[in-house]
C-alpha cells in the first residue's frame, strides 16, 4: 500500500527535500525547511501518486485517502489547538498544488479554505477583528469561485465577474480602495458573489468545510490535464504521467494589521549577484498582492525598521537555507502579529551574468567546490561580460545635463539605449523594420514576451524585483529596469510623463540597469568591464567583474577536453580571440582579404582575363598581399594553429550584381569596373553574364574553382607558406594548417593536396626552413561524410562547415528560412531552427559517420567545426560527444564555448 499523504509541521515532516517527485517541488521544499527547524505552517501534501491514481482509476481516489487525510488533519488541528469547521475556534487552510517543476496553467491557489457564515463569526471573534475576518472570507469565496467553481470571465474582452461586482459595491460606498471599504460592505460582498455563483452556475456555494477542501483538492487534480497545463507540458516536454501533489496547509495571516505582512525574497541579488539577501514586501497584505506587479511593494531592507525581531529571524533562515541548499534560493514569507513564516523555498532563477558571479562567489565562500561553481551558471550566460555598458564620460554628462529623469530598480544589467515604443507588439515591428527600441510598459505579462525579447531593454513602472518584467528580464539576459514609479504612461496618447517631461513613443531613451537610472536620449555605450582590461584601457585590480570572468574561465579550461578555436580573418581579431582564450583560428576566409583597399582591383581584372598567363599576372599583384594578411596572423596567434580556407565563394561575388543592384546603379558599378581595368563595360558585362549562375551555393565555388584555375590556389597556397617560412625564419612559432573548402570527392581532394603538398615542400625547402603544415579540407557536403574515409587519404584534417552541411543536409537554403521556420519549429518539424542549433538527428550522424570514416583511415586525424553551431553550448556539447578535438567559434562566443566544453566533460 502506498503512503498517499505526508505530514508536516511543529519541526518533523514525514518527507524531504529530495522527494520532488513525490511531494512536487512546493511540499518538498516544505518538508526540508520543517526538518531544518524553520517556522512553516503546519499541513500535509497528497502525493503525486494519487495524482496518478486518480487519472488510471477514472478519477476516484484511494480507498484510504479519506481516512489519511483525516488523520493527517487531526494532526494539524492537535498542533494548532484549533479545528477545522469549529465555529468557535476555527483552523483555516490553503490548499496548493505543486508539480515538480513550477507549472503556469495549474490551479491558483485558494486562500482562507474553512470559512463559512459560521465560522467567520468564530475568526471575528478570535482575531478581535471583524473587518478582517469577512475581509478574509470575501476574498475565499471569490477565489473559490473562481478557480473551484470555475467561475471565469466568458469572453477575453469581459471584467472578472466578481471584480465587478466588487467595483459596484466600492461605487455604492464610495470606496476608493479596497481598504476603505467597512465590514458591513464586506458582509454584503460575500452575499452578491454567492448569489453570483448561484445565478451563474447553478450551485450553492459549499458551506461545509470538508466539501470545501475536497471540492479543492479534486480542482488541483482536475487542473492537472486541463488545456493550458497539457499545453505547457508538451512544449517543456514534461511527461503526463508525473502528476502533481496537492499541500493543504494552516494559514496564516499578513493581513491581521499593522504588524502583519508577507513578502518574497531571494537569498542572493539574483540581476547583480551581489551576495546580500533580496527581497520585498507589503505590510497588512495576503497571498499574490506582492507578485501581481499592479501595487509596488517595499524593498526588504525596509522591514528592518519595522519589524526588527521577524527581520532578525529572516535573516537567520536565510543563511540557514544557503549553507543548506548551497545554492540562492527564492522564498515566501508571511508575518503574522509580528511572527515570521516560511511558506515556500526553491532554488532561485538568475541572471547569467549573476549566475556566474554566485557560482565564483560561493567557491570562495566554500558553498560549493570548482566543479560546481563551472557546472552552474547556463553557458551563454557567460557572454554577459562582454556585452557594452554605457560610457562613463557619456553618463557623467547626461547626468551634468539633467537627463536622468528616474530611477527604478535594477532588474538587469548592462546599458541599453533604443527607440520608445509602448507595446510589446510595437517592439517586434519596430525590430522587424531594423530599428533598436526600448520596451516601457506599466508593467508586463506573458503576451508580451516576444516584444520583450525583440527590445534592447525593459523599463516598467509597477512591480519590483520579482514582477514578471523582472523574472522574465533576467532570464533572457536583458538590460531591464522595474518599478520605476515616477513614469506616467498613457498608452493611448502614446506618451510617457516623467517629472514634467514629456517622452513620446519613438523618442530616444536609455536605461542603465547596474544603477537602474533612466536617461533621455541616446546614450553612447563602450566595451564592457572585461573588454576594457583585456584592451589595456581599465587595470584588472579595479574590475571585480574582470577577476571573475577569469577565474571562472581558468577553472572551465582545467575540466574542458575539447580544445575552443575561433573565427578570425585578420590579425587584430586573432589578437582579440587570444585574449579570450582562443587555442587556434579554425577558420580564416581569404576572401574577406579580397576587398580590402585597391585589392577587389586586382581580384577583378584575374576573373577578366583571358588566359591563364593574364591571370597569373593578376594573382601575382595580389599574393604579396595576402602573405603579409597571413604573417600577421601567424604572429598574432604566436605559434598556435591557424587554418586557412583557400578561396571558397564563386568568382560573380566580386563582380557587381544584376539581381542586387538598381539598373542605373549597376551600369553606374559596371562603367566604374571597366574605367579602372581599362576595357569596355560590354566586356564586363558579358564576363558577368557568363559567370552568372542559377544557384551559386552549389555552383562554381571553393575547390571547383581550384581545379578549373589551379593557379588561384597555388598563388594562395604560396601566400601561405611563404608567409609562414619567413615567420619561422624570425625565429617564432607558426603552424599553418591550409583547408580545402566544399570536397565531395577524394578526387578533388587528391588533386588538390599533391598540388599544395608539392609546391609547399619545394618552397620549404628553398627557404631552408624547419616548418610543420598540415593540408585537410572542410566537411560540409553529405558526400564528403560518405566517403570520409577515402578523403583522409590524403586530408590530415576534417573541419564541419556546419552551416554549409546543414543547408546540404536539409536541402534548406540558410538565407530562404525565414518564410517558414518559424511555422515549422512551432508545428515540431524541427525542435529549434538547425542553423541556430545543431541537428543531432539528421546532419549531427552525418558528422558521426564522417569521423568514425575518417579516424578510421587515419587515427590521428585532428576533426574540429567551423560552423557558427561551435559557439551554441548545445551543439558543442554534441561535438564535445563525438569526439571533435576542438570547435571553432567567433571571437566573443569563445567563452562560451570554453565554458559549454568543461561542462560537457563535467556532465
Ligand atoms: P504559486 O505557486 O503561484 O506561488 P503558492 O501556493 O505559493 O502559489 O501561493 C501563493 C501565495 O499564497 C503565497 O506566496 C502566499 O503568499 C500565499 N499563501 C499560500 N499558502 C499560504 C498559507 N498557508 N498562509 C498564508 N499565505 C499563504
Ligand atoms: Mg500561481
Ligand atoms: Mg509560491
Amino acid at each position: 500500500m502506498s503512503k498517499w499523504v505526508y505530514f508536516f509541521g511543529n519541526g518533523k515532516a514525514e518527507g524531504n527535500g529530495t522527494q520532488k517527485e513525490l511531494l512536487g517541488g512546493k511540499g518538498a521544499g516544505l518538508a526540508e525547511m520543517t526538518n531544518l527547524g524553520i517556522p512553516v505552517p503546519p499541513g500535509f501534501t497528497l502525493t503525486t501518486e494519487v495524482c496518478t491514481y486518480y487519472y488510471q482509476n477514472d478519477q476516484s481516489y484511494p480507498k484510504d485517502l479519506e481516512k489519511l487525510v483525516m488523520e493527517a488533519l487531526s494532526g494539524v488541528e492537535g498542533i494548532m489547538d484549533r479545528k477545522f469547521g469549529d465555529p468557535g475556534n476555527p483552523l483555516l487552510f490553503s490548499v496548493r498544488s505543486g508539480a515538480r517543476a513550477s507549472m503556469p496553467g495549474m490551479m491558483d491557489t485558494v486562500l482562507n479554505l474553512g470559512l463559512n457564515d459560521e465560522t467567520v463569526q468564530g475568526l471575528a471573534a478570535l482575531t478581535n477583528n471583524p473587518r478582517f475576518a469577512w475581509d478574509s472570507y470575501r476574498r475565499f469565496v471569490a477565489m473559490y469561485g473562481d478557480v473551484v467553481l470555475d467561475l471565469k470571465p466568458e469572453k477575453k474582452t469581459d471584467d472578472d465577474p466578481f471584480d465587478v461586482i466588487l467595483d459596484q459595491v466600492k461605487g455604492e460606498a464610495g470606496a476608493r480602495y479596497d481598504t476603505d471599504l467597512k465590514t458591513e460592505h464586506l458582509q454584503k460582498l460575500v452575499k452578491l458573489f454567492k448569489a453570483e455563483i448561484k445565478k451563474r452556475k447553478g450551485i450553492d456555494f459549499p458551506e461545509n468545510p470538508m466539501d470545501q477542501l475536497w471540492g479543492a483538492i479534486g480542482a488541483v487534480f482536475g487542473s492537472w490535464m486541463n488545456d493550458r497545463a497539457i499545453a505547457y507540458r508538451k512544449l517543456y516536454d514534461i511527461p503526463s504521467d508525473w502528476g502533481t501533489a496537492v499541500n493543504v496547509q494552516t494559514m496564516v495571516f499578513g493581513n491581521l494589521g499593522n504588524t502583519s505582512g508577507t513578502g518574497v525574497g531571494f537569498t542572493r541579488d539574483p540581476a547583480l549577484g551581489e551576495n546580500k539577501m533580496y527581497g520585498e514586501f507589503l505590510m497588512n497584505a495576503q497571498g499574490e498582492d506582492v507578485v501581481a506587479g499592479t501595487r509596488t511593494p517595499r524593498p526588504i531592507s525596509e522591514l528592518q525598521h519595522i519589524l526588527p525581531d521577524a527581520y532578525g529571524q529572516l535573516v537567520d533562515i536565510r543563511n540557514k537555507l544557503e549553507s543548506h541548499y548551497r545554492d540562492m534560493q527564492d522564498f515566501e514569507f508571511t508575518i503574522e502579529n509580528g511572527k515570521l513564516w516560511m511558506l515556500q523555498t526553491r532554488t532561485g532563477k538568475r541572471h547569467p551574468f549573476a549566475a556566474a558571479r554566485m557560482a565564483v562567489d560561493m567557491e570562495a565562500e566554500g558553498l560549493i567546490d570548482k566543479k560546481a561553481a563551472v557546472l552552474r551558471p547556463e553557458a551563454d550566460g557567460i557572454a554577459a561580460f562582454l556585452a557594452p555598458v554605457f560610457d562613463g564620460d557619456a553618463k557623467r554628462r547626461a547626468v551634468e545635463e539633467g537627463r536622468i529623469i528616474a530611477k527604478g530598480l535594477p532588474a538587469g544589467p548592462g546599458g541599453a539605449t533604443g527607440r520608445v515604443v509602448f507595446t510589446a507588439q510595437d517592439a517586434d515591428e519596430w525590430r522587424n523594420r531594423g530599428e533598436k527600441v526600448l520596451l516601457v510598459r506599466k508593467f508586463t505579462s506573458p503576451e508580451d514576451i516576444r516584444g520583450m525579447d525583440a527590445a534592447q531593454g525593459i523599463l516598467t513602472a509597477q512591480g519590483g524585483m520579482t514582477s514578471h518584467a523582472a523574472l522574465v528580464a533576467r532570464q533572457m539576459g536583458k538590460v531591464c529596469i522595474v518599478g520605476c514609479g515616477d513614469l506616467n504612461i498613457d498608452y493611448a496618447k502614446g506618451v510617457m510623463e516623467v517629472g514634467g517631461k514629456v517622452i513620446k513613443e519613438g523618442d530616444w531613451l536609455s536605461i542603465d540597469g547596474f544603477s537602474a537610472e533612466v536617461i533621455m536620449g541616446k546614450l553612447e555605450t563602450r566595451p564592457s568591464e572585461v573588454l576594457q582590461v583585456l584592451s589595456g584601457e581599465l587595470p584588472p585590480e579595479k574590475s571585480k567583474n574582470y577577476q571573475q570572468f577569469v577565474k571562472l574561465m581558468a577553472w572551465a579550461d582545467e575540466f574542458k577536453k575539447m580544445q575552443v578555436w575561433a573565427n578570425a580573418d585578420t590579425p587584430k581579431q586573432a589578437a582579440l580571440a587570444v585574449k579570450l582564450g582562443a587555442q587556434g583560428i579554425g577558420l580564416c576566409r581569404t576572401e574577406h582579404m579580397f576587398f580590402e583597399g585597391d585589392r577587389i582591383q586586382y581580384v577583378r581584372r584575374m576573373i577578366l582575363s583571358e588566359s591563364e598567363e593574364q591571370r597569373r599576372d593578376a594573382l601575382m599583384k595580389l599574393a604579396p598581399m595576402q602573405k603579409e594578411d597571413f604573417a600577421g596572423i601567424f604572429k598574432a596567434m604566436e605559434g598556435r594553429p591557424v587554418t586557412v580556407r583557400l578561396l571558397d565563394p564563386p568568382l560573380h561575388e566580386f563582380l557587381p550584381s544584376r539581381e542586387a543592384l538598381k539598373p542605373d546603379i549597376f551600369n553606374r558599378k559596371v562603367k566604374e569596373v571597366a574605367d579602372a581595368l581599362s576595357v569596355s563595360p560590354e566586356e564586363v558585362e558579358e564576363r558577368i553574364e557568363a559567370l552568372h549562375e542559377n544557384n551559386p551555393m552549389l555552383g562554381h565555388r571553393g575547390c571547383r574553382l581550384g581545379i578549373s584555375y589551379p593557379e588561384i590556389y597555388e598563388m594562395q597556397i604560396r601566400a601561405i607558406i611563404e608567409a609562414a617560412c619567413d615567420v619561422a625564419k624570425q625565429g617564432l612559432p607558426v603552424k599553418p594548417e591550409i583547408m580545402i573548402p566544399i570536397v565531395a570527392t577524394e578526387g578533388e581532394m587528391r588533386i588538390i593536396g599533391e598540388q599544395a603538398r608539392k609546391l609547399a615542400d619545394e618552397i620549404i625547402a628553398a627557404v631552408g626552413v624547419d616548418l610543420k603544415y598540415m593540408i585537410g579540407t572542410m566537411i560540409e557536403l553529405p558526400r564528403a561524410c560518405m566517403v570520409a574515409d577515402q578523403i583522409a587519404g590524403i586530408a590530415e584534417f576534417f573541419s564541419f562547415g556546419t552551416n554549409d552541411l546543414t543547408q546540404t543536409t536539409c536541402g534548406i537554403s540558410r538565407d530562404d528560412v525565414k518564410g517558414f521556420m518559424g511555422t515549422y519549429v512551432a508545428k515540431e518539424i524541427y525542435p529549434v531552427d538547425p542553423f541556430q542549433r545543431l541537428d543531432r538527428s539528421g546532419v549531427g550522424a552525418l558528422m558521426k559517420i564522417a569521423v568514425e570514416k575518417g579516424r578510421r583511415a587515419r587515427p590521428s586525424m585532428q576533426i574540429g567545426i567551423c560552423g557558427e553551431h561551435g559557439g551554441e553550448p548545445n551543439s558543442v556539447e554534441f561535438c564535445h560527444q563525438i569526439g571533435l578535438d576542438y570547435v571553432s567559434c567567433s571571437p566573443f562566443r569563445v567563452p562560451v564555448a570554453r565554458l559549454a566544453s568543461a561542462q560537457s566533460s563535467l556532465r
